[in-house]
């Protein structure tokens, strides 16, 4: 794949992939609950899901504004990358901390598709946003880790060969920080399976393939930990940014396409003789949300340009986030009620978006979270938790 400015050559083709995957596809795999493993393949058989790998372990060792022009085409199609999005975020960690073994192990499998890393196993049912406060425990038991503990809201766990797996090695009331003591281990849960994981699914309002997890005596081999014990809260910080800004970018494509089908159904739409998009009531709410889409979309593209600079780009990656989550969301509401009762009806596809894109508000930070970081970070008052 060639790298262009705005990466034109890339997006035009994923636009072309998921002309393969039209409405129709997404609703019944909707009314199923069922994976689009169809989708997926075609994305891995195209490389697009190992854009970021680099060349030498079989990827296209492409930048992070790749990466996020890829999961953008694929929600301004009116498709959904939530199937495989976090394969292109949990790889960094792979890459910046893992060892050159685990690299070799397992990136060339991830870029050809014959290995699935979709699962990112971090949030728990007790603990919530305050990650460092997770239960589940990994203790060192001669070249093994022995897990115990719990996950919710791990998506793709059914979908997905590894997991990465955030857990505690070091309790919390003995660590000086309590961000110290957490590890990141990669997870092979093809062997896992018959031995101590447990993969219950989670039914949602989307379909997203998200499940809870149970580890009863899980043995890991130690030689998959990633990086050092008891640094892993950093490793799965340094992600965080990567993580955001291709969620944003997901959001804007989704604000996109909600935006192209509010505006064409006003165009179309003929009540009391005239178009609804005649009436100011009609057309304000779309052209309000275009205006916020475009807003986030130049934030976005700061967060990329000082990720892809190598400068600090927490306050834009998180400012990203918002304002995208907000923009998709904003567009969805007006798309809905621009269709009327239609917006209602499945074979629309809008009450789908709308579910799907709902889903950003709260993961995966949640709005209120993002708020409080730029209170404390960026415009230094007290830290309200
Ligand atoms: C469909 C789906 C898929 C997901 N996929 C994954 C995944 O693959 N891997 C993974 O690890 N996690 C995943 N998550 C989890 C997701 O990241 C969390 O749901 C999210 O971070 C919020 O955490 P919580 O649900 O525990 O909410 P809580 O932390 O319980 O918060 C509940 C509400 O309270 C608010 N709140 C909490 N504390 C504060 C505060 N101090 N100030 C202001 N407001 C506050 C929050 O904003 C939120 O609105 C997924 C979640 C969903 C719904």
């Amino acid at each position: 794949m060639e790298e262009d400015g705005d990466h034109a050559e890339i997006r035009a083709a994923v636009r072309r992939l998921c002309e393969q995957f039209p409405g129709e596809y997404w609703r019944r795999l909707d009314r199923e609950r069922a994976y689009p493993a169809e989708f997926v393949q075609a994305l891995t058989t195209a490389g697009y899901l190992a854009t970021l790998i680099p060349e030498d372990y079989g990827g296209a060792g492409l930048t992070l504004s790749a990466a996020a022009a890829v999961l953008e085409e694929i929600q301004h199609a009116g498709c959904n990358g939530g199937a495989c999005h976090a394969q292109m975020y949990i790889m960094g960690t792979l890459l910046r901390h893992g060892d050159p073994s685990q690299k070799a192990r397992y990136l060339p499998g991830v870029a050809s598709g014959e290995l699935r890393l979709q699962a990112f196993g971090v949030t728990e049912p007790g603990s919530g946003t305050d990650t460092t406060s997770i239960r589940t425990f990994a203790r060192r038991d001669g070249d093994h880790y022995v897990v115990n503990g719990q996950k919710v809201w791990t998506s793709r766990a059914e979908h997905s060969d590894l997991m990465l797996l955030l857990a505690r090695t070091t309790p919390k009331d003995q660590v000086a920080k309590r961000t110290y003591g957490l590890s990141v281990f990669i997870l092979d849960m093809r062997q896992a399976s018959t031995a101590g994981l447990t993969i219950r699914p989670i039914r949602t309002m989307m379909n997203h393939s998200t499940t809870e997890v149970f580890f009863d005596n899980l043995r890991v081999p130690a030689e998959n930990l990633v990086g050092e014990e008891g640094k892993g809260f950093r490793y799965i910080l340094a992600g965080m940014n990567a993580e955001r800004i291709l969620i944003a970018a997901e959001c804007v494509g989704d604000a996109k396409w909600l935006i192209e089908k509010a505006t064409a159904y006003a165009r179309e739409r003929v009540v009391f003789g005239r178009p609804i998009g005649q009436n100011q009531g009609v057309q304000f709410p779309i052209a309000r949300a275009y205006a916020n889409m475009r807003a986030a979309d130049l934030m976005v593209r700061e967060a990329i340009r000082r990720y892809e600079a190598g400068e600090e780009c927490g306050a834009e990656a998180n400012m990203a986030k918002l304002l995208a989550a907000d923009a998709s969301n904003e567009a969805a509401n007006a798309c809905i009620q621009t269709h009327g009762g239609f917006g209602f009806a499945e074979e629309y596809d809008i009450e789908r978006k709308f579910r799907e894109t709902r889903l950003y508000q709260v993961a995966p930070i949640s709005t209120n979270l993002i708020l409080s970081y730029l209170a404390e970070h960026v415009l230094g008052m007290p830290r309200s938790y």
